[in-house]
């Protein structure tokens, strides 16, 4: 009797095992193959890890079901790729694996394209009953519009009932359209003209596209990375060929989209949160199909099943959301190192601000280190000035000195940007009478005021209330906003520049779709304005009418406990600055801040970014920290804080490994979030393999511990936050 075929299966559970399964006969299986498999009383979407497996004995395992598609969803490479980012995250396998696949495929929806309706006029013009508008303008837009899809018509506002009535009457009928697939896969620009620094550092860029290489562009903000990527991409990548642009934010950025796009036509695909199942399964499939298409994409586009992946271009790679927070923790950027290590491809890291991480892999030689110090065009770098602002009269949170400023660039018919770190109104409500604040009621924050809707709202949790007029403790009326927020401020420059338009950008005045477009629109119309904003502002724009910066305040990153609190501190500042003076106009930095003799604040005014890395890294190094020494942190939360310590209490002597130093555990900064409780046990090793195989043993041990009802854990490697 010949014994039967069995194979290894994976789920999309966060479950740190495989599942058996027998394969039938007439199924041929390949590792990456989607499956479906029995389980419990479900049918779920399995991918198949392994084949020929050795059955366990004396278990009876069910049959595969059937397989969804004959060929792999995930080809080697990046199966690869996505078993390697499971062991050094240490998340569980079958997670990993399914973060590759469009949602529809992770559901089980066949590996297709739901094929669109395209409509065509019947007639030039409809005899419609004067009333029906909505079907008039609907006739109006497939006569002008020929092949439009339904899909696109439902976007506009129509409904598919509406469709339909004007197909009854035969006004329009559905065609198949000619072959849209890539119709124009590049457009006919040709490389952008480079100025002479720029060709400098194009020059050092690896022309070998068959060959591993990392190379750091440190480009001042302003000195036209874009155009040297493009630049890249148009004489290295050839035309079967795809490549990857990594973004932190693809909505805030636009501009950028359109740059490569008039570039390169339909070959620019994107990749993001915002886009829908059907237009994630469509891009999903030109990638796995090879199409030569250029992808710019977050953070998971990293780990999308590329075919023909020559070129990796990490832009703004010092930002902290290429690392996802929750479930997998990979970094987006490290995951594209790695890939273009296994793939045998450049990558290029971009940034005005690298990260220390990088910077120190240029120091040690394994980055290709190429500087562009100078900017674009006629523009030059900006410059920063300090103001000190203890003993100084304010207007919400602006002095004297800075208004003044607003006030002549505004004269001179220029932009002016007002930097805020929080968004809402007041990061505190308190009552001058009893000393009372409003708190979280499930977290141990502060509630932030918001005066638009007159709400108190968590940053932390999903909680709000209506916010009171009197203090809730002792009725005093006395009960007011402390500190600022950016509608604050924007309220102040209101009353100071009654005939300006304010802009306000920050996640609340972005929600909507189309917002960031909207003001991106009135700030590049180059009229006068004021922009305030959060961090949003600091990332990528290129506002060329801006010659104003004002930072409102320099101090948050000053004394954190966090040790990455100094270095995303100077990023966040010079980014911010870098949006002035990009046009011709000369720009002006004014940064607020209470400790004007701080050494870091003084370094930051020189402008010279190297200078201030390599001071950051000898305090990292002085204290053997990231990236000197690999670290990793295993968080527990529970309903309460005794439970998360004595969790971690219990793993501690489990870490008693040399070459391993363990912290706490210690509660964390934020120690109550949402009802749960929260502490984290700190590793630290300079041998990452080791630290690597104690993180292993540590959840292999806590996947077979039964914990007290509500205690999580989590691990994260290569923490961004570890307060
Ligand atoms: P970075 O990303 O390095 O901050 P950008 O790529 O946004 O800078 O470029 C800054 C500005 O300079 C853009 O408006 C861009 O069009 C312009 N620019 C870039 N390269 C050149 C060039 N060679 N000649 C003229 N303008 C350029
Ligand atoms: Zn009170
Ligand atoms: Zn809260």
């Amino acid at each position: 009797m010949t014994q039967p075929q069995t194979a290894r299966i994976a789920l999309n559970r966060p479950l740190r095992r495989l599942f058996d399964y027998l394969v039938p006969g007439h199924l041929e299986l390949t590792p990456g193959q989607r499956v479906k498999v029995p389980f419990g009383r479900q049918t779920l979407t399995g991918l198949v890890v392994k084949t020929n497996t050795q059955p366990p004995e004396g278990i009876t395992l069910k049959p595969i079901s059937e397989t969804l598609e004959s060929w792999p969803a995930l080809p080697d490479n990046t199966f690869q790729l996505l078993t390697w980012a499971s062991t050094y995250y240490q998340h569980p396998l079958g997670e990993c694996l399914f973060t590759a696949l469009p949602p529809a495929l992770r559901r089980g929806r066949a590996a297709e394209l739901k094929k669109d309706e395209h409509w065509y006029a019947n007639a030039t013009d409809a005899a419609l009953p004067a009333n029906a508008h909505r079907q008039a303008a609907l006739f109006n837009i497939v006569r002008t519009t020929p092949g439009i899809t339904s899909s696109a018509l439902v976007h506009a506002g129509y409904s598919r009932a509406q469709i339909r009535a004007l197909e009854q009457k035969e006004l329009i009928a559905q065609r198949i359209p000619e072959n849209s697939k890539l119709a124009a896969p590049e457009a006919a620009f040709p490389a952008p003209e480079l100025s002479e620094a720029q060709t400098q550092a194009a020059k050092q860029l690896p022309s070998d596209t068959k060959t591993f290489s990392a190379s750091l562009l440190f480009g001042i903000t302003g000195s036209g990375k874009t155009e040297i990527y493009l630049h890249y991409l148009k004489t290295r990548l050839q035309p079967d060929e795809q490549a990857l642009v990594l973004v932190p934010e693809i909505n805030l950025t636009p501009q950028t989209l359109a740059r490569f796009r008039r570039y390169f036509g339909n070959r620019i695909q994107v990749w993001h949160s915002a886009l829908n199942d059907s237009e994630r399964l469509s891009t999903w499939l030109k990638i796995r199909n090879g199409e030569p298409i250029i992808l710019i994409g977050t953070r998971s586009a990293a780990l999308l099943p590329f075919i023909h992946l020559r070129t990796i271009i990490v832009d703004e790679e010092h930002d902290s959301s290429y690392k996802q927070g929750e479930g997998f923790r990979y970094s987006g950027r490290d995951v594209a190192v790695y890939r273009a290590h296994l793939n045998q491809c450049p990558v290029i890291l971009g940034s005005a601000t690298p990260s220390l991480e990088s910077w120190h892999n240029a120091n040690l030689g394994k980055y290709n280190l190429v500087r562009l110090e100078e900017r674009a065009g006629n523009a030059k770098p900006p410059e920063l000035t300090l103001l000190d602002i203890r003993s100084r009269p304010l207007e919400a949170g602006l002095s004297r000195p800075a208004l003044t400023a607003i006030k002549e660039t505004l004269k001179r018919g220029q932009q002016a940007l007002v930097f805020v770190n929080r968004r809402g109104f007041a990061p505190i409500m308190m009552c001058f009478d009893c000393g009372h604040m409003e708190e979280c009621p499930r977290c141990d924050t502060r509630l932030t005021y918001h005066r638009r809707d007159r709400a108190m709202r968590c940053h932390h949790c999903d909680f709000q209330m209506a916010a009171s007029a009197t203090c809730p403790k002792c009725q005093s009326e006395n009960f007011k906003p402390v500190g600022q927020g950016t509608e604050r401020t924007e309220e102040t420059l209101a009353e100071q520049f009654p005939d300006t338009p304010i802009v306000r950008v920050d996640r609340d005045s972005t929600q909507r779709k189309g917002s960031i477009q909207a003001i991106l629109k009135q700030v590049n119309s180059g009229e006068p304005c004021i922009l305030v904003g959060t961090q949003m502002l600091a990332k990528g724009h290129d506002f060329p009418n801006v010659t104003l910066v004002t930072v409102l305040n320099a101090d948050g990153g000053l004394f954190s406990v966090d040790f990455r609190a100094p270095e995303q501190m100077i990023q966040t500042l010079l980014q911010v600055s870098g949006r002035a003076g990009r046009g011709d106009k000369p720009g002006k930095v004014l940064i607020q801040t209470c400790h004007s003799d701080h050494p870091l604040l003084n370094a930051l005014c020189q402008g010279n970014y190297p200078a201030i890395a390599d001071q950051l890294l000898a305090e990292r190094e002085a204290g053997q920290l990231p990236p000197f020494r690999a670290m990793a942190i295993l968080r527990a939360e529970a309903d309460t804080m005794q439970n998360s310590l004595q969790l971690l209490d219990t793993l501690k002597p489990m870490a008693n490994v040399p070459g391993i130093e363990t912290w706490g555990p210690l509660p964390a900064v934020i120690a109550r979030k949402a009802d749960r409780h929260r502490a984290q046990l700190i590793f630290v090793s300079d041998n990452r393999k080791q630290l690597n195989r104690l993180l292993a043993c540590l959840c292999q041990h806590l996947d077979q511990t039964r914990l007290p009802s509500n205690t999580k854990w989590m691990v994260d490697v290569d923490p961004q936050e570890t307060g």
